[in-house]
């Protein structure tokens, strides 16, 4: 049927470049197998275009979190059925979904948030089964960056400690209206087992910080301050020289070193 409502109009500042190609949209929605015994979360659904695939997987339960008010109308409009949620997703309460069992988490990001939202969900939510996250083409290479590579950092070591990333496939600008300037790609999430999270994940961020903010210097000159008998045997006994940079030392061994520190 014709949709008679008036035409919406794309908000940049909300980073709205809404999928048009039904089969990128079907090929995403597959990606985290969606059925009906899942809980899953949709981030910026927009104007539905992977929505719609999940409400065909009847899912159990299926909750959109939405900014845009008139899009959030829509979308209640569409689907009356579905849990939509008006809300900035950078301040939703993530630790919520922790009291309420397993979920899948998915979306395509708005480019200005992605890296942010999926910072504070990966390490937040212990009842994640999975999450599809589509990010732009240069965040979802950070995020599965090989270690001592240009593309590995704060974001790499960091997610890497509570999630195994996988680089599903690229996306092109040609598959979104309006078009984005840049490529854009699908990035998976497999939860680590939660015995292998950081117990003190402040700390871990604090220094990952720390270190990726100074990545070109060596790390002896960027601990100099904290540098201790300790430190210099946590670094001979990981093989690690402490002329190494940021770059070189993997997302478990920042993890190790955090506890030293
Ligand atoms: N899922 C739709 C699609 O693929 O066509 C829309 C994707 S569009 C890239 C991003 C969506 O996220 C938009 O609908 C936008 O309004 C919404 N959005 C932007 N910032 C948001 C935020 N902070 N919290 C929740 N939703 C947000």
């Amino acid at each position: 049927m014709q949709d008679e409502r008036p035409k919406y109009r794309a908000k940049k500042s909300l980073g709205q470049n809404f999928l048009i190609d039904q089969n990128i949209c079907h090929k995403i929605v597959n990606a985290i197998n969606p059925g009906p015994d899942d809980h899953i979360i949709e981030i910026g659904p927009g104007r539905g275009a992977l929505t719609e695939f999940i409400v065909e997987a009847s899912p159990k339960k299926f909750t959109v979190i939405e900014m845009d008010s008139n899009l959030a109308d829509r979308l209640e409009e569409d689907w009356p059925t579905l849990n939509v949620v008006r809300a900035d997703a950078l301040k939703y309460p993530w630790e919520d979904l922790n009291n309420n069992g397993p979920c899948k988490i998915i979306g395509n990001l708005p480019y200005n948030i992605g890296s942010k939202l999926i910072w504070d969900i990966v390490s937040k939510v212990k009842t994640l089964e999975h999450a599809i996250f589509m990010v732009q083409h240069e965040v979802a290479l950070r995020l599965t960056a090989q270690l001592d590579g240009k593309a590995y950092g704060a974001l790499t070591a960091w997610v890497n400690n509570f999630a195994e990333t996988r680089y599903l496939f690229k996306v092109p600008p040609t598959v979104f209206r309006p078009r984005p300037k840049v490529d854009s790609a699908v990035v998976g999430f497999k939860p680590l087992p939660l015995e292998q999270w950081p117990a003190n994940p402040e700390k871990l961020s604090e220094l990952i910080k720390l270190l990726f903010q100074k990545r070109r210097k060596q790390m002896s000159t960027i601990l100099k301050k904290q540098w201790t008998l300790e430190l210099e045997q946590w670094f001979e006994k990981e093989g690690v020289s402490p002329q190494a940079r940021p770059e070189n030392i993997s997302p478990k061994q920042l993890l190790s070193l955090s506890k030293h520190i």
